[in-house]
């Protein structure tokens, strides 16, 4: 990535970011490319959505195994955004890798057979294995299948880099956003002693406590992890029920998740722990052991669509939210999509737009 970023000496600033998570780290990197000066605002906690996540990129997902939503466009723009990004943070985070999914019956396997004929989905799949391949380290009876263009993001390290980048070129505001600060005119946004042309929210679930954009029709869906110790290094990344990913640490591993939408308190549970480890006692041969468990809170939307644009009645406010199971491989492509709209040069994807929400003017008319 280029490094024209301008510093903003006179709190006056093209931008300001609130939220440094997936979305706002997206975000930021693009208008640094664009040469804008920015300012973000972050107060992390630990079970932040991007920090619990185990980082997964996957095309072909769902209890049914299809191609995911825009796969063909997302997942060459995530390739190319998250090694641009190594390079320009100077960091490794990027982790390209196989996923093995092991078959649970000969009908499983017959369908595979099929649809690896199909064009649409033939060049994301590295191999079919019709008899177990991985024995030695998860149950694979009737073979499996190994998917490409996949892999997973360490999401920490990732978060911690980009940070570490606005921070030295004084970008970063480790504070929680005062909402009673903000001031909104026609012309700008005034925040504290910065004025900027637009605020851009990346908050995540925390929108939905928001008194200024608390329309947006944000759904929770917490999901809770563990995490392992195996000796033996998985020779893939495991994923039948639930998958195992490398994780920070010697030989630790993420497996996960559980997707829950009605208990949502902010702790981690029994229920999900058992959860957790009756799917992968019935993936994994190789013996491990329990270390930890986490917790988060993933923001999703109704039509499990992200949610970008502008509020109907506050032009200069904007949002990029609602990336639900998906950041990793959302935030690339729709940074992007967002940072061309906000220049100018293109227009919202209408399935992405706010505006498709058309509770959102009224609620929003109540709200300020
Ligand atoms: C258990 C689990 C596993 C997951 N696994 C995967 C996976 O494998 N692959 C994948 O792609 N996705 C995964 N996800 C989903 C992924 O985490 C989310 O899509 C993504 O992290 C959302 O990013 P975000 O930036 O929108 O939100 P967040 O990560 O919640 O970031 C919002 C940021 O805004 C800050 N903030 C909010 N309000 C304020 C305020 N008032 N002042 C200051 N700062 C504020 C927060 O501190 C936070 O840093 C998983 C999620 C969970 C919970």
């Amino acid at each position: 990535m280029s490094s024209n970023f301008q510093s903003h000496i006179n709190n006056s600033i093209d931008y300001i970011i609130v939220g440094q998570g997936l979305a706002g780290s997206a975000v930021a990197m693009r208008l640094i490319e664009a040469g804008k000066s920015i300012l973000v605002i972050d107060q992390p906690s630990k079970n932040r959505s991007s920090a619990i996540a185990a980082g997964l990129f996957n095309p072909i997902t769902g209890k049914l195994m299809t191609k995911t939503w825009l796969a063909d466009l997302l997942f060459p723009e995530l390739h190319q955004f998250y090694t641009n990004a190594e390079q320009y943070l100077d960091g490794r985070f990027y982790f390209p890798h196989t996923i093995y999914r092991p078959f649970i019956s000969i009908e499983e396997q017959n369908e595979w057979m099929g649809k690896s004929e199909n064009a649409a989905i033939a060049g994301y799949i590295e191999a079919i294995y019709l008899n177990s391949n991985y024995g030695h380290q998860v149950h694979d009876p009737y073979g499996g299948i190994v998917l490409k263009q996949c892999g997973y993001l360490d999401t920490n390290v990732f978060l911690e880099k980009v940070r570490t980048k606005l921070d030295s070129t004084n970008s970063f505001l480790n504070e929680s956003f005062d909402e009673d600060s903000l001031i909104i005119t026609d012309e700008n946004v005034q925040y504290k002693n910065f004025t900027a042309s637009k605020i851009i929210f990346c908050t995540g679930i925390a929108q939905l406590k928001s008194r200024l954009v608390s329309g947006v029709p944000l759904r929770p869906l917490k999901g809770e992890t563990l995490l392992i110790q195996i000796a033996e290094n998985p020779e893939q990344i495991y994923n039948r029920g639930v998958f195992i990913v490398s994780a920070a640490g010697k030989n630790q591993f993420r497996v996960g998740s559980t997707y829950e939408s009605r208990e949502l308190t902010e702790s981690i549970t029994e229920a999900g722990r058992k959860e957790l480890q009756q799917k992968l006692d019935d993936l994994l041969v190789l013996p491990y052991q329990l270390v930890g468990q986490d917790w988060g809170i993933r923001p999703t939307s109704p039509d499990r669509k992200p949610m970008l644009g502008v509020l109907p009645t506050m032009e200069n406010v904007v949002i990029f939210n609602g990336l639900g199971t998906k950041g990793v491989s959302l935030a690339p492509y729709f940074s992007k999509q967002l940072v061309a709209w906000l220049l100018g040069s293109s227009k919202l994807q209408p399935e992405v737009n706010i505006s498709r929400f058309k509770s959102l003017s009224s609620k929003f008319r109540e709200a300020v």
